[in-house]
């Protein structure tokens, strides 16, 4: 199936596209929709009955006609040997949805990829989550926002990546983090910050500027989004942390302001083998430091920022969703953490998780201990 229009030229769009066509999450992606129907044959190739083909779901031919496979050049693909039909991640959205544009279909597959958690964590909303009418539209107005920032905002910001790298991470993992949509730099003068937010937000419903009111990004009254003043963008599907590139002026002052619900973790991976082990980390900061030590290509990495936030129902969703991996709760070495980690331990193992406290060999976290290796070399 060829790919319906070109990738677009902008460098976010064109990130999700790239991720998506390297097609890393496309054996996840099709497990989701066939489950155990998909067969592994060998550490490149994975294969199923044609009536699994989200093309022509053909009954009684060939076994095993449908494959997802390692190519020569480095992307996973499908192809259905029955029908002829296949391609890249972004085909597989498109076949299994029916109506999806590429840029669509492209942020379905990495946003799956994002939320490695199963897709039941989405679905199991607390009853704590009812939302009022005006809050729903809160919602919907920031979910737009995150969309275009996703899509439109690149991650170049110069002043921006010093800073990370003042924190001993590199383009290199800032980048890795970035392909998977989920962060963007602004310029770092606010001004310039916010009037660029107000062109990609900008669209035929509302001026941008009424998008940032709508989705609570900007205060009644205020001359900037207060995005502005936080170039450092961690994006979920459904919440943003926008952070300071400085140290706080004192101890009151956030690093970072959090927008939104966080109605799903934020997750990494680095590999496409049967995930042997979930960590959990407590922020952003972590888990870009976490890509900086080093993922392995069995691993997940997790994360919300606050560690109060986790909900239980990611937990059991999670065991349920990777029976046989082991959770490694790495977070804050100090006492709200390990009182989290004791909670999380107890709904983990009450539905057979297996886990294990994760502590920093040097210092309060994992960017204290990434520090300390820095120093050391
Ligand atoms: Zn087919």
């Amino acid at each position: 199936m060829a790919e319906k229009t070109a990738p677009g030229r902008n460098p976010g769009n064109t990130a999700i596209i790239e991720t998506a066509r390297r097609g890393a999450m496309l054996v996840d992606l099709v497990r989701r929709s066939i489950g155990d129907n998909l067969r592994r044959s060998n550490d490149r190739r994975w294969e199923a009955n044609s009536e699994h083909c989200p093309a022509c779901r053909r009954k009684g031919t060939s076994a095993n006609a449908l494959s997802v496979f390692h190519g020569s050049d480095g992307n996973w693909r499908w192809k259905c040997q029955s029908c002829g039909e296949g391609g890249t991640a972004i085909d597989w959205m498109i076949a299994v949805s029916g109506n999806m544009s590429v840029l669509e279909a492209a942020r379905a597959a990495v946003g799956n990829e994002a939320i490695a958690l199963p897709a039941a964590v989405a679905a199991t909303p607390a009853a704590a989550d009812v939302e009022t009418e005006d809050e729903k539209q809160k919602t919907r107005a920031l979910v737009h926002c995150i969309d275009r920032i996703r899509a439109t905002v690149g991650w170049g910001s110069e002043k921006v990546l010093v800073y990370l790298r003042s924190r001993g991470i590199s383009d290199a993992s800032t980048a890795a983090l970035a392909r998977n949509g989920n962060l963007c730099t602004l310029p770092v003068e606010p001004y310039l910050a916010h009037r660029m937010l107000c062109e990609v937000l900008a669209n035929e419903q509302h001026s941008g500027e009424a998008w940032l009111m709508k989705s609570g990004l900007m205060k009644e009254g205020a001359r900037l989004t207060a995005l502005a003043y936080r170039p450092l963008l961690f994006l979920g599907t459904t919440w943003l942390e926008a952070r300071i590139i400085r140290a706080p002026k004192d101890k009151d002052e956030p690093k970072g302001i959090r927008y939104g619900k966080q109605s799903t973790p934020l997750s990494f991976r680095n590999g496409n083998q049967p995930v042997a082990m979930i960590t959990v980390v407590e922020g952003p900061i972590d888990l870009l430091s976490k890509i900086e030590l080093g993922v392995k290509p069995n691993q997940i990495l997790v994360c919300v920022p606050g560690v109060v936030s986790w909900k239980p129902e990611w937990l059991t969703a999670g065991v349920k969703g990777y029976p046989t991996a082991v959770w490694e709760l790495a977070l804050d070495n100090d006492e709200p953490g390990d009182t989290a980690a004791e909670k999380m331990g107890r709904i983990l193992a009450g539905v057979g998780g297996v886990w294990r406290r994760c502590l920093p060999f040097v210092g309060k976290d994992i960017n204290d201990e990434l520090m300390s290796m820095r120093t050391a070399v």
